[in-house]
This record gives structure tokens, C-alpha cells and sequence, in this order.
């Protein structure tokens, strides 16, 4: 099928992100995710079905069908933007490469018009049938290491870490940028051993030079209750700016320029 007309689900476009990738960017959030992160900010996103999501004012359908063709007219409206300051398009989720085919012709559809590429991907996908494909088109890959212990991974998202970790290798060994993101979630791994443990790891991967560490929030909250779900991180407060930075230079001492937030 030619590139333009391959469908897929999304369930928003955010324009003049600065937070995903380099530069002014602009982000389609695909829909689908296979972990279950109990502190995702998006849990409109982790299934692929189209849901409906109370919110005060009225319902709101979440997650449409659209082509590559609709996405891309989209994403070329901001292109002086990406001239001036680098950016480009990221896809995001859930997990953007999910939808393989989707997200396949969206990339190269974006490298043929000469737009910059980013994915924010968990990785937690089989090599060479989902990530493989998709390393020619993507400048940059973003991916989070949540944790460095598997069984702690498995009971605050569902999954063991062992795919993710082999993956961040081989997505590292194929030359493409990759940008380690960790989640920092209290109670999960924000004490200093954890983050180390995980900097550690990054530091190993070759031409890895940079780390992300995203604090926690609570914006989520509403959205699980207009889902009708249960918020399971409880009461457990944000991270404090001092701890943030606390973790930050412990993840610097690691070799790698770390930064706080995207
Ligand atoms: S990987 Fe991201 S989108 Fe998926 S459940 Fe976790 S936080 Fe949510």
C-alpha cells in the first residue's frame, strides 16, 4: 500500500513540544501500550481500543483512525519550526511501535519530506520484527530504563526488563542516537543505588552520552477516575527539587550528561 494511506490509531497531536526530542517538535501519540506502568500519566493510551473518558465538562472520545497521509499534513504545517531550531516529528504512546506498519510509513514518509525523526519507545518489543525496521528512519531514539531489577520492573509495570535491556544494547550497537529516560518514581527506584544501578547500565551502551530524569507526577490522577480505574500509586507525592537534583548528580558521576525533565 502506498505509504500515505496506511491507517493507524492515535489519540492526539501535540505541536511545538520542546520536551521530546531536539528542538521545536511535534508529537503524535499512537495508541496501544504493552506495559501497565503504575504511575503512567496517559492511561488513556495503554489500550488500543477507542475509549471513552469523563472529564468535568463533558465525555470525551479518546483514540481516532487516521492515515499517514492526514498525520503528515499535520506535521508539515510547523516545517519553518524545525528548519530554525532542529526539530522534527517524535512519535510517542502508549507505544509508538506498536503499530509497526503505522509507524514505519509515518517515519519514512517524515524522512522524505526531510523532517527530523524521534520515537519514545519502551523497546519492550521484539528486535528484529518491530525496532529493527524503523532504525534507518529515526535520528533519535528516546527510551526509558525504569529499573535495573527485573522482578522489581515486572510488579510496577507488568514486564521484566530483560528484552528492554538486551534491546537498549542492540539499538545502541546500530549507531542510531539513543537517550536513556528514567521514569523517577518514588517508592519504585529514586534512591540513589537505583538511579546509579541504571546510569551505570546507560554508561555502558556505546556512544550513550546522555540521560533523562523525568520526576513524577500526579497529572494523571483525573484521567483514571474519568476512565472509571483505580489510581494505584496511592498518595505517594512527587519527588522534592532537592532530591531531583540529589539523583542527578548521581547519575553524572556515572560519565553521563544527565538532565533533569525531558
Ligand atoms: S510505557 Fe509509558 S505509556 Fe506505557 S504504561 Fe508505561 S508509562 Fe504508560
Amino acid at each position: 500500500m502506498e505509504n500515505n494511506r496506511v491507517v493507524g490509531r492515535i489519540f492526539d497531536i501535540q505541536k511545538f513540544s520542546t520536551h521530546d526530542g531536539p528542538g521545536i517538535r511535534t508529537v503524535v501519540f499512537l495508541k496501544g501500550c504493552i506495559l501497565r506502568c503504575r504511575w503512567c500519566c496517559n492511561p488513556e493510551s495503554q489500550s488500543y481500543r477507542i475509549q471513552e473518558l469523563k472529564t468535568e465538562k463533558k465525555n470525551k472520545v479518546v483514540g481516532y483512525d487516521t492515515t499517514v497521509g492526514e498525520v503528515m499534513q499535520k506535521v508539515m504545517q510547523d516545517m519553518p519550526y524545525y528548519r530554525r531550531s532542529g526539530g522534527g516529528m517524535t512519535l510517542s504512546g502508549g507505544e509508538a511501535l506498536c503499530q509497526t506498519e503505522f509507524a514505519n510509513a509515518l517515519l519514512k514518509e517524515a524522512k522524505a519530506q526531510g523532517i527530523n525523526t524521534a520515537v519514545e519507545t519502551t523497546a519492550c518489543l521484539p528486535f528484529e520484527s518491530m525496532i529493527a525496521p524503523h532504525l534507518p528512519y529515526l535520528d533519535t531514539v528516546l527510551m526509558d530504563i525504569k529499573h535495573t531489577d527485573s522482578e522489581k520492573h515486572e510488579r510496577f509495570t507488568t514486564m521484566r526488563n530483560e528484552l528492554i535491556l538486551d534491546n537498549a544494547r542492540r539499538i545502541a550497537e546500530s549507531g542510531c542516537r539513543l537517550i536513556i529516560r528514567v521514569p523517577t518514581i518514588p517508592t519504585f527506584n529514586d534512591t540513589p543505588e537505583e538511579i546509579r544501578s541504571i546510569a551505570r547500565f546507560a554508561a555502558s551502551l556505546p556512544g550513550v552520552e546522555e540521560i533523562h530524569l523525568l520526576p513524577y507526577h500526579r497529572l494523571g490522577y483525573d484521567k483514571y477516575i474519568g476512565l472509571g480505574r483505580e489510581y494505584t500509586m496511592g498518595d505517594v507525592p512527587p519527588p522534592t527539587k532537592e532530591k531531583m537534583e540529589e539523583l542527578r548528580l548521581v547519575a553524572e558521576r556515572e560519565g553521563l550528561r544527565a538532565i533533569l525533565g525531558g
